[in-house]
């Protein structure tokens, strides 16, 4: 009765600018097979006849510009065809990008690729409340630029949802080919930075410092590739754009010289952004333009069991392999081979205890020396590069591990890695992050 195919598949026609939105469910699989016409994922060409595998949670839509016909096997939580998508003012905000990185590369060619401002491409950032979709549009935007053969860089300041690392990272990494559908990014070496909490509200100075880290480190990547600064970046901004919220945006737009925000999914938001930077320049004569772009209807809402749901499952990944295709390793150390640290404020006076009016300092970024104990147990540390405890808070990380057991009487730690061999550095750093194998 079903013409041939798997008794649980489906088939979609799609009309032009049209797609499919799917939902798997979190205990089920789908897969998606491109029969006919061109057709995307979030930017991405699929090839006919390919299957994708999609997993458990995963939310998705298959675009196409022309038209095609689409094959899905499974049973999606939810599966319709929308046909109408912001699909073609995300590609307009491409096209206006890509002119100002052409006339980046045409600068570079002309005076020998010197660093001047005129051979930076476009610094974007992507704001919108929580489940905006933020992280598609980066996607989106950084795969139509490799598409053409750019290497963008991506930057992710999203603590809670971040796409290139674990949750509690700020990061970087380059983009040089479409992203996949399935695997995501993929990634050589990113530039990774541990602070160690879902919110930035644990400690905004550590988050600030970073932030004013991971852009110098990108300033001096840019200033030393000519290739990568016409190639320009795209930031992803985290959810959170009241108060504090708001404040450590405009810090992002500032540290990381962005003349591009796009505002996705919030008139007000937009109308306080396009009052702060109207008619600004800078030094250089470049503008910062504040463009508002619709948020897409296929966009899920995530509820708080689900983002934390998601955080848990991007921990496992990083130990396990995104198709739990890695092994981790188990590994004993003795407590005298790693040093842990945390950054973190110092306890507060209680206000009672100081003199009337005076305000209660603590010291925000404060590195100070952890001394194991089975408090350690399920916690994610960050393996530092630095070669001191001075270094820590400049630092970046290599990778992460977490803590099994601690045995006190033995005095040693149990702790698991992606990759065997010995830890590449003993310095660690702890925050508030916490992970429970199942
Ligand atoms: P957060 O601020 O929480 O990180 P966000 O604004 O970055 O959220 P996204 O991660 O881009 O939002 O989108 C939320 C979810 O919706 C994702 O799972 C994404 O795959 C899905 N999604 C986005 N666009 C579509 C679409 N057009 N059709 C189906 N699913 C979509």
């Amino acid at each position: 009765a079903n013409n041939g195919f798997p008794a649980d598949s489906k088939v979609y026609k799609l009309e032009k600018e049209s797609e499919l939105r799917c939902e798997v469910p979190w205990d089920g699989q789908l897969t998606v097979k491109l029969l006919e016409g061109v057709a995307e994922i979030f930017g991405t060409e699929i090839a006919q006849g390919q299957e994708l595998h999609y997993r458990g949670g995963d939310k998705f839509a298959v675009f196409t510009w022309y038209g095609a016909t689409v094959e899905i096997t499974g049973q999606p939580e939810v599966s319709y065809v929308a046909d109408e998508t912001p699909m073609v003012s995300y590609v307009n905000t491409h096209a206006v990008l890509e002119a100002r990185r052409q006339s980046a590369r045409e600068a570079s060619s002309v005076d020998g690729g010197a660093a001047g401002e005129e051979t930076q491409g476009p610094r974007t950032i992507i704001v919108g409340p929580t489940d905006s979709g933020k992280s598609t549009l980066c996607k989106i935007l950084l795969t139509y630029a490799a598409r053409l053969g750019w290497k963008p860089t991506l930057v992710d300041l999203d603590i809670g949802q971040g796409q290139i690392s674990i949750p509690g990272t700020i990061a970087a990494t380059l983009v040089d080919k479409p992203v996949d559908p399935i695997e995501g990014y993929e990634m050589e070496s990113p530039l990774v930075y541990f602070y160690g909490h879902v919110s930035p509200s644990e400690n905004p100075d550590l988050y600030r410092t970073q932030v004013e880290q991971l852009a110098s480190m990108l300033e001096r990547r840019f200033a030393g590739s000519a290739e990568y600064r016409n190639a320009g970046a795209v930031i992803n901004a985290m959810g959170w754009v009241e108060s504090l919220g708001y404040e450590l945006l405009l810090h992002a737009i500032e540290t990381f010289r962005i003349d591009v925000v796009l505002v996705i999914g919030q008139e007000r938001l937009f109308s306080q952004l396009s009052s702060q930077f109207h008619g600004r320049t800078r030094p250089d004569g470049s503008r910062i333009d504040v463009v508002k772009l619709n948020k897409s209807g296929g966009v899920v809402n995530r509820n708080p069991k689900h983002r934390q749901r998601t955080r848990t499952s991007r921990v496992r990944e990083y130990f396990y392999g995104i198709a739990g295709d890695l092994s981790p390793h188990a590994m004993t150390v003795s407590f005298a081979d790693v040093q842990i640290y945390r950054i973190g404020g110092g306890p507060k006076a209680p206000s009672s205890a100081l003199p009337v009016g005076a305000q209660s300092h603590a010291d925000p970024i404060k590195v100070t020396h952890v001394s194991i104990s089975k408090d350690l147990t399920h916690a994610v540390l960050g393996i530092s590069y630095a070669a001191s405890a001075e270094q820590l808070l400049s630092s970046n990380v290599a990778g992460f591990i977490y803590v099994t057991e601690v045995d006190t009487m033995k005095r040693t730690l149990t702790y698991v890695a992606p990759s065997p061999g010995p830890l590449p550095n003993n310095l660690l750093l702890a925050g508030s992050l916490m992970w429970v194998e199942h």
